[in-house]
């Protein structure tokens, strides 16, 4: 897994050639994997600024909140797989400061990386965080995770578990109970996975 990961990296990602709307904009994030196989991945949506300045997916407050759910599922970074749907920052405007959702044709144009790297991971189990990496495994552009989160599909072999956004309680602290209830039910989940 490693190999194939870093080849796919450092031979495709790195110097991507997509024809892209992002090209150019920032350095793609590749996802973070540990020196292990792992049965488990979480898909964010897009790098943020600080995502993009150290090249690690799920930094900064929203990384912070992400770590929180790790720890109530009694996982560690080093027992799972983690990358986001869209590789480049989305900003407001090119090369803004102000991070904005991926549109359409970025989410198609970056959609091989993630095939690729959830074929090499091949994981049993996907989280999904936010509307995005949903609408991506689920190929459905209307679907929102207030509508899904906590729903149960597939994705090829893989179940997937759809949740909110770690940075979603920063700006709606209503969601803290709802994302509380299912992380306890996504942990016995995560239990019959590891
Ligand atoms: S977002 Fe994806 S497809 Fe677009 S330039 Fe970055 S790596 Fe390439």
């Amino acid at each position: 897994m490693i190999i194939k990961l870093n080849k796919l990296y450092e031979e495709e990602l790195t110097d991507c050639q997509c024809t892209c709307p992002l090209q150019g904009t920032s350095t793609p994030v590749k996802g973070y994997h540990p020196q292990q196989n792992v049965n488990i991945a979480f898909v964010g949506e897009a790098p943020g600024a600080k995502e993009a300045d150290y090249g690690i997916p799920f930094v900064g407050i929203a990384g912070g909140n992400f770590d929180d759910f790790l720890h109530e599922l009694n996982l560690s970074r080093n027992e799972v797989f983690i990358t986001n749907t869209v590789k480049c920052r989305p900003t407001v405007g090119n090369r803004g400061k102000k991070n904005r959702a991926p549109y359409a044709s970025e989410i198609k144009a970056c959609s091989g990386y993630l095939e690729k790297e959830l074929t090499i991971v091949n994981p049993k189990l996907i989280i999904t965080l936010g509307n995005i990496p949903l609408r991506r495994l689920l190929a459905n552009n209307k679907a929102t995770i207030t509508d899904w989160h906590g729903t149960l599909f597939f994705y090829d072999d893989a179940k997937v578990f759809p949740l909110h956004h770690p940075g979603a309680i920063t700006y709606n602290r209503k969601l803290t109970n709802v994302i509380g209830e299912d992380l306890k039910v996504l942990k016995r989940l995560v239990t019959l996975q590891k």
